[in-house]
């Protein structure tokens, strides 16, 4: 199953593809067609990075490679782009730690994200809820480990703390303050815990478990847990 990111990825390769074999189809006299032609042979004769080497340059970084003399507009196969598009993507997590506590510095946050957010299934988007603005937007900076929490305050210290150093403040376990302490372990939440207990068990005793509930969808449950925690409110 690809990612949310990289269907973002397909929707918008498969309009460029749609526009750009529209424009190859075309009629002769069609504007659209006159210009892509002019602006595919400034790229490819004259090496302009324009329009046409922006798309080229996207192809072929999946394998997908157009012509390099070219009188006339070709044809893309989008079927095959998208498959290269999975293909790239599925590389992305190849050989990512499945602790991101313990992962290597280069690709932590991947390995973040992977580990804790990555949806299941892309069959009911959770960043088209109906919510407000601003609670999307908490809500997808901390899906992006893009808060205030120590694991990410302390990447951004100069110079960096290490990650076993970066703690939790507010509670004495001495634990890396990381989005799973912030949900499981950390002492200052548990009367959240206890009120929304249903929401906790063995079958969703994993961050990415844990978001992927199905009878509760992943957003009402950060706001049904945090929504009245003023402390919280701080620090995501
Ligand atoms: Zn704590």
């Amino acid at each position: 199953m690809v990612s949310t990111f990289i269907d973002d990825d397909i929707v918008l390769a498969s309009k460029t593809i749609a526009f750009w074999n529209a424009s190859a189809s075309a009629q002769a006299s069609c504007l659209h067609r006159l210009v892509l032609t002019d602006n595919l042979q400034d790229a490819s004769l004259h090496s302009v990075h324009n329009f046409s080497w922006s798309v080229s340059h996207c192809l072929c970084s999946v394998g997908y490679h157009l012509p390099t003399q070219v009188q006339s507009i070709p044809v893309i196969d989008t079927n095959t782009v998208i498959a290269g598009l999975e293909h790239q993507a599925s590389l992305s997590w190849n050989n990512l730690s499945s602790n991101p506590r313990t992962a290597p510095t280069k690709n932590a946050k991947l390995c973040t994200w992977h580990n804790c957010f990555r949806p299941f299934n892309t069959s009911n988007p959770y960043f088209l809820l109906p919510v407000s603005g601003k609670r999307m937007k908490r809500f997808l900076r901390f899906r992006l480990s893009c808060h205030s929490l120590p694991i990410e305050t302390g990447r951004h210290h100069r110079p960096p703390i290490p990650r076993s150093s970066r703690l939790c403040p507010h509670c004495p376990l001495a634990s890396v303050g990381d989005e799973y302490h912030l949900v499981f372990e950390c002492p200052i939440f548990q009367p959240l815990r206890d009120k929304y207990h249903t929401l906790f068990s063995a079958r969703t005793s994993s961050m990415r478990s844990f978001f992927a509930q199905k009878e509760h969808d992943c957003l009402q449950i950060h706001f049904r847990l945090f929504r009245h925690d003023k402390h919280l409110e701080l620090i995501i």
